[in-house]
């Protein structure tokens, strides 16, 4: 790609992450960057026959990784039984991953009901959100309202019904609503007081 493509690609990626704005889809497009940095050594954490595992670009904590399967699945709708060994093993590789960075600290591991990057990737992410990146109330209310689906629930989601569905317009009403920490849930005036108060609790494993 010429450099000044990637460059403005980059650009409006980090203008996209920081509106969180709906996505319109076309090839070339900035919601198709995960499969540039797939292919990036510098971004590689892991791989194997079934997915890889990259760094986020813009990490929403101090860890955040993204596993995404190396077949084409676009997103949670493409999702068929078919693929339930798949997150199965997503979900083993993200744990597996998560012990090995650090033991001691809390992560969780899921999706977001309607996300804005295309191909399929599922978060792996320290619960501390201690982050220069995380600069917005939709960044936090993405990780930490029901926005934020668990992998287990993904996988129960797609034994029960063969499908994952999630109503667009619910979900993004999650991403408007009022700031509230998300281990004591005491509302929040705005992000610099969420951010300060957050540090005071202890993300350890219990
Ligand atoms: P979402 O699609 O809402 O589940 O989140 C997309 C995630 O991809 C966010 O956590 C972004 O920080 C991350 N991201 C955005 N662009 C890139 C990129 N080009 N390479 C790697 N990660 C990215
Ligand atoms: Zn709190």
């Amino acid at each position: 790609m010429a450099e000044g493509v990637s460059k403005k690609r980059k650009v409006e990626n980090e203008k996209r992450e920081n509106d969180k704005k709906p996505v319109k889809k076309f090839a070339g497009h900035w919601s198709q960057g995960l499969l540039d940095t797939m292919n990036d050594p510098e971004f590689i954490v892991e791989s194997d026959d079934k997915m890889t595992i990259i760094k986020d670009k813009y990490p929403k904590a101090k860890y955040h990784f993204l596993v995404m399967p190396k077949e084409t699945i676009p997103n949670l709708k493409s999702l068929k039984s078919d693929h339930l060994d798949l997150l199965k093993h997503f979900e083993e590789k993200g744990r597996a991953l998560a012990k090995k960075t650090d033991a001691k600290v809390k992560f969780r591991f899921g999706y977001h009901s309607v996300p804005s990057m295309s191909h399929l990737h599922m978060h792996v992410i320290s619960q501390d959100f201690n982050s220069p990146c995380l600069k917005t109330k939709k960044h936090w209310n993405s990780f930490t309202s029901e926005y934020f689906v668990d992998s287990e629930e993904i996988i129960k989601m797609l034994e029960k019904d063969g499908k994952v569905h999630f109503d667009v317009k619910d979900s993004q009403s999650l991403l408007n609503q009022d700031l509230r920490c998300h281990v004591c849930k005491k509302a929040q005036k705005n992000m610099p007081t969420l951010k300060d108060h957050i540090k005071m609790h202890d993300y350890s494993v219990d």
